[in-house]
């Protein structure tokens, strides 16, 4: 027997699912992660008993935070072996809502994607925009940065997460702040203080921990998201120059949403096209 019930969102075309008949299969779907949007996801399709959602974190983090439902934590071995991965877990659907800044691992799902013919749901939140007051200067990746800070600023506050700091191992003339959540495991600068911290970050205490520390230049990606925009306000306010390390080119040659609705929205409609619920109804 099949049971029908609304499942629509505020703002989206009510569509009425059919709950899997009793011994039906649910559509299992591996969740690439390691960001707040992805936990995000995992939360709101932990109960839809139409799904089996596996979340994959790279396990950067020694204490990440574990989302809800299943989750694998390690890489996969290359294209090879997430396509393998796909293949033997009977995986239907992949949503990739890993870091605009990881690449590796988007590229690798796409191809794998390809290959398998499975679909590919892709996430990419939206950059921060300059605002008028900003003062940023943009470069391509982090060796630009690093050679921009060797040449102008005294103290920074460097937010770059620990992949990369090593760019900056041989910046002597300058002071840092590091802000990692775990300890980096690459070459620092000489004059460096870490501060071992989790965002989400406040408006109120980025404003205390660049005055305290009298910082007159901050490094950060364009990672977009609320989490860590603190900051950029912050140096806006205090009219602190930002080196703004862009996004590398685009992950994704498929189309992207850039926002958890349309990924949610994206899957219910794969879900009906694989024959998981029922025809949209009339909004
Ligand atoms: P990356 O360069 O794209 O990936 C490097 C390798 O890590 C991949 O080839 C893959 O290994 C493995 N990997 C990455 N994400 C994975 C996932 N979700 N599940 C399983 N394996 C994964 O990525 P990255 O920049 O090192 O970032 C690693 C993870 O941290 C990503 O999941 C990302 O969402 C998160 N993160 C990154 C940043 C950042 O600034 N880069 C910031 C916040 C969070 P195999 O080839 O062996 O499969």
């Amino acid at each position: 027997m099949t049971k029908l019930c609304p499942i629509g969102t505020k703002g989206y075309r009510k569509i009425i699912a059919i709950e899997p008949a009793s011994g039906s299969v649910p559509l299992r779907v591996l969740l690439l992660g390691g960001t707040s949007e992805a936990s995000e996801i995992a939360r709101r399709l932990a109960d839809d008993d139409g799904l089996r959602v596996l979340s994959s974190l790279a396990g950067r983090v020694n204490q990440p935070r574990i989302p809800a439902g299943p989750v694998r934590i390690g890489g996969f071995g290359g294209v090879d072996g997430l396509t393998a991965f796909l293949k033997e877990g009977k995986i239907r659907a992949v949503i990739d809502a890993t870091h605009p800044f990881a690449s590796r691992i988007s590229a690798n799902a796409e191809t794998a994607c390809k290959q398998l013919g499975v679909p590919l749901i892709a996430f990419a939140r939206a950059p921060w925009a300059k605002h008028e007051a900003d003062h940023w200067h943009a470069v391509p990746d982090t060796e630009r940065a690093a050679a921009y800070i060797a040449k102008t600023a005294s103290r920074v506050f460097l937010a770059i997460g620990r992949q990369q700091l090593d760019a900056f191992a041989s910046c002597n003339n300058a002071w840092f702040l590091i802000r990692a959540i775990d300890p980096p495991d690459v070459s620092l600068p000489a004059n460096t203080k870490l501060l071992l911290e989790r965002g989400p970050f406040l408006l109120e205490d980025e404003l205390g921990l660049l005055r305290d520390h009298a910082i007159d230049c901050v490094v950060s990606k364009n990672s977009g998201g609320p989490a860590t925009y603190a900051k950029i306000e912050a140096a806006r306010l205090l009219r602190i120059p930002v080196v703004m390390v862009d996004r590398p080119p685009r992950k994704h040659t498929v189309a992207t949403v850039d926002s958890i609705n349309g990924v949610l929205s994206n899957l219910s409609r794969l879900q009906f096209q694989l024959g998981a619920i029922q025809e949209p109804c009339a909004p």
